[in-house]
């Protein structure tokens, strides 16, 4: 039997090698503390695991679900885009379900991308954006975050004619995996920057709360016109600790909610209905779990944040997400990098170059570990970083 010719496009699993290193050291009896994935550890609020139980015991909600997600849970998500962003959406036609916000980014692809199409994907970024070009048969071009542009794309820098040719734009801010923020006058430019292309902007905004020191993250559709050609992604997973859940939603401009519906609806039923209505019952109870959530990724970034510039680097906070995204040292890869770290420190974190080539130079610390286990693993990069790189 023969694969696809598309699968032989996708690269190995991110993590396949480390995985090998990690292997290697717990053989020997070492305990690793993994910092390179992002899934939190905090328990999901028990209000919300309640009201989940309780909506699994309604037998009515063990039927198919109606393909785009219950109408109350998209008028929830309408409700809520209002409140939070002051962003207007018909709960019909406007918003669709998700089982999880990876389906939808994944699906999007086959919806407006051909074979050969290109699609503008940032570099370093989520790894499902790339691939997902790649499944539909598309071209992906990379499009450079670079630190000294605030890890923002440079528009000016994508040729004409590539962009001419693009259908599909994907950025997202607070951004995984360089933890940049973005303001609502960079969103405008960009929604103004597809506006003139007729590419669709597709906006991933995963960690819209998941925010520090007062900075509030906006939504694409808060720019004027900018239903007109962007579709936003947004995911319960991470500000209510329930990535193994799978509930997200797609929003916004009605043809690409539309066309998303299609493909969904020859691939998967929805998601269960109990967990949209569990779903609702977060979007109208959630703020102060949320916040407390926040707060406890807020200590864990500062204890880091800390913990690396008494080693010797030279790093700012982030504004947003639970990751801290890290210039190696002086002469490290980033593949090197996670090596001395996960020998000298016993601690696992993301090479950079897993999400692009310009992530090369980078490794990814998430913050979604336990404090005990936190705390104890700053403590040896502490230890390892400072007599062993930056003492020289
Ligand atoms: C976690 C994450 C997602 C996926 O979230 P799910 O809703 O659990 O599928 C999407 N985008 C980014 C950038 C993420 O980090």
């Amino acid at each position: 039997m023969e694969l696809a010719p598309r699968m032989k496009k996708i690269p190995p699993y991110l993590f396949a090698n480390l995985d090998k290193a990690r292997e290697e050291e717990e053989k020997k009896g070492e305990k690793i503390c993994n910092l390179a994935i992002g899934d939190p550890v905090e328990p999901t609020p028990p209000e919300m695991v309640e009201f989940l139980a309780h909506s699994v015991g309604k037998g009515e909600n063990h039927r198919y679900s109606p393909y785009a997600g219950i109408l109350s849970f998209r008028s929830a998500v309408a409700d809520w885009y209002r409140e939070r962003f002051n962003v207007s959406l018909d709960s019909e036609k406007e918003v669709l379900a998700l089982i999880g916000s990876k389906e939808g980014i994944a699906h999007i692809f086959l919806a407006f991308v051909g074979t050969g199409d290109t699609a503008l994907i940032p570099d370093p970024g989520y790894p499902v954006y790339r691939t997902a070009a790649l499944m539909a048969d598309g071209e992906p071009y990379p499009v450079p975050l670079l630190e000294k542009n605030d890890f923002l794309p440079d528009f000016g820098k994508i040729p004409e004619e590539t962009a001419r040719r693009s259908k599909i734009l994907f950025l997202g801010y607070p951004n995984n995996p360089t933890a940049a923020a973005a303001s609502l006058d960079f969103l405008k430019e960009a929604v103004e920057y597809c506006r003139k292309r007729d590419i669709l902007l597709c906006y991933d905004n995963a960690y819209s709360e998941i925010t520090y020191d007062g900075f509030v993250a906006p939504s694409i559709l808060q720019v004027p016109r900018a239903k007109e050609v962007a579709v936003e992604f947004n995911s319960f997973s991470k500000p209510y600790n329930i990535t193994g859940w799978r509930l997200g939603c797609a929003v916004g401009n009605q043809k690409a909610v539309e066309a998303l519906g299609v493909v969904k609806n020859n691939i998967d039923s929805s998601v269960f209905m109990a967990i949209q209505e569990a779903g609702i019952f977060a979007l109208k109870n959630g703020k102060k779990w949320i916040q407390k959530t926040v707060e406890i990724h807020r200590r864990r970034r500062d204890f880091l944040v800390e913990t690396l510039r008494t080693a010797g680097f030279q790093i700012s906070s982030p504004k947003g997400t639970f990751y801290l995204w890290v210039k190696t040292p002086r002469g490290f890869s980033s593949a090197d990098f996670s090596t001395f770290l996960l020998k000298e420190a016993k601690v696992l974190a993301a090479p950079g170059s897993g999400y692009g080539e310009f992530g090369e130079g980078y490794v990814r610390f998430s913050t979604t570990v336990k404090d005990e286990l936190f705390e104890k693993a700053c403590g040896k990069i502490k230890e390892a970083c400072r007599e062993k790189i930056f003492s020289k």
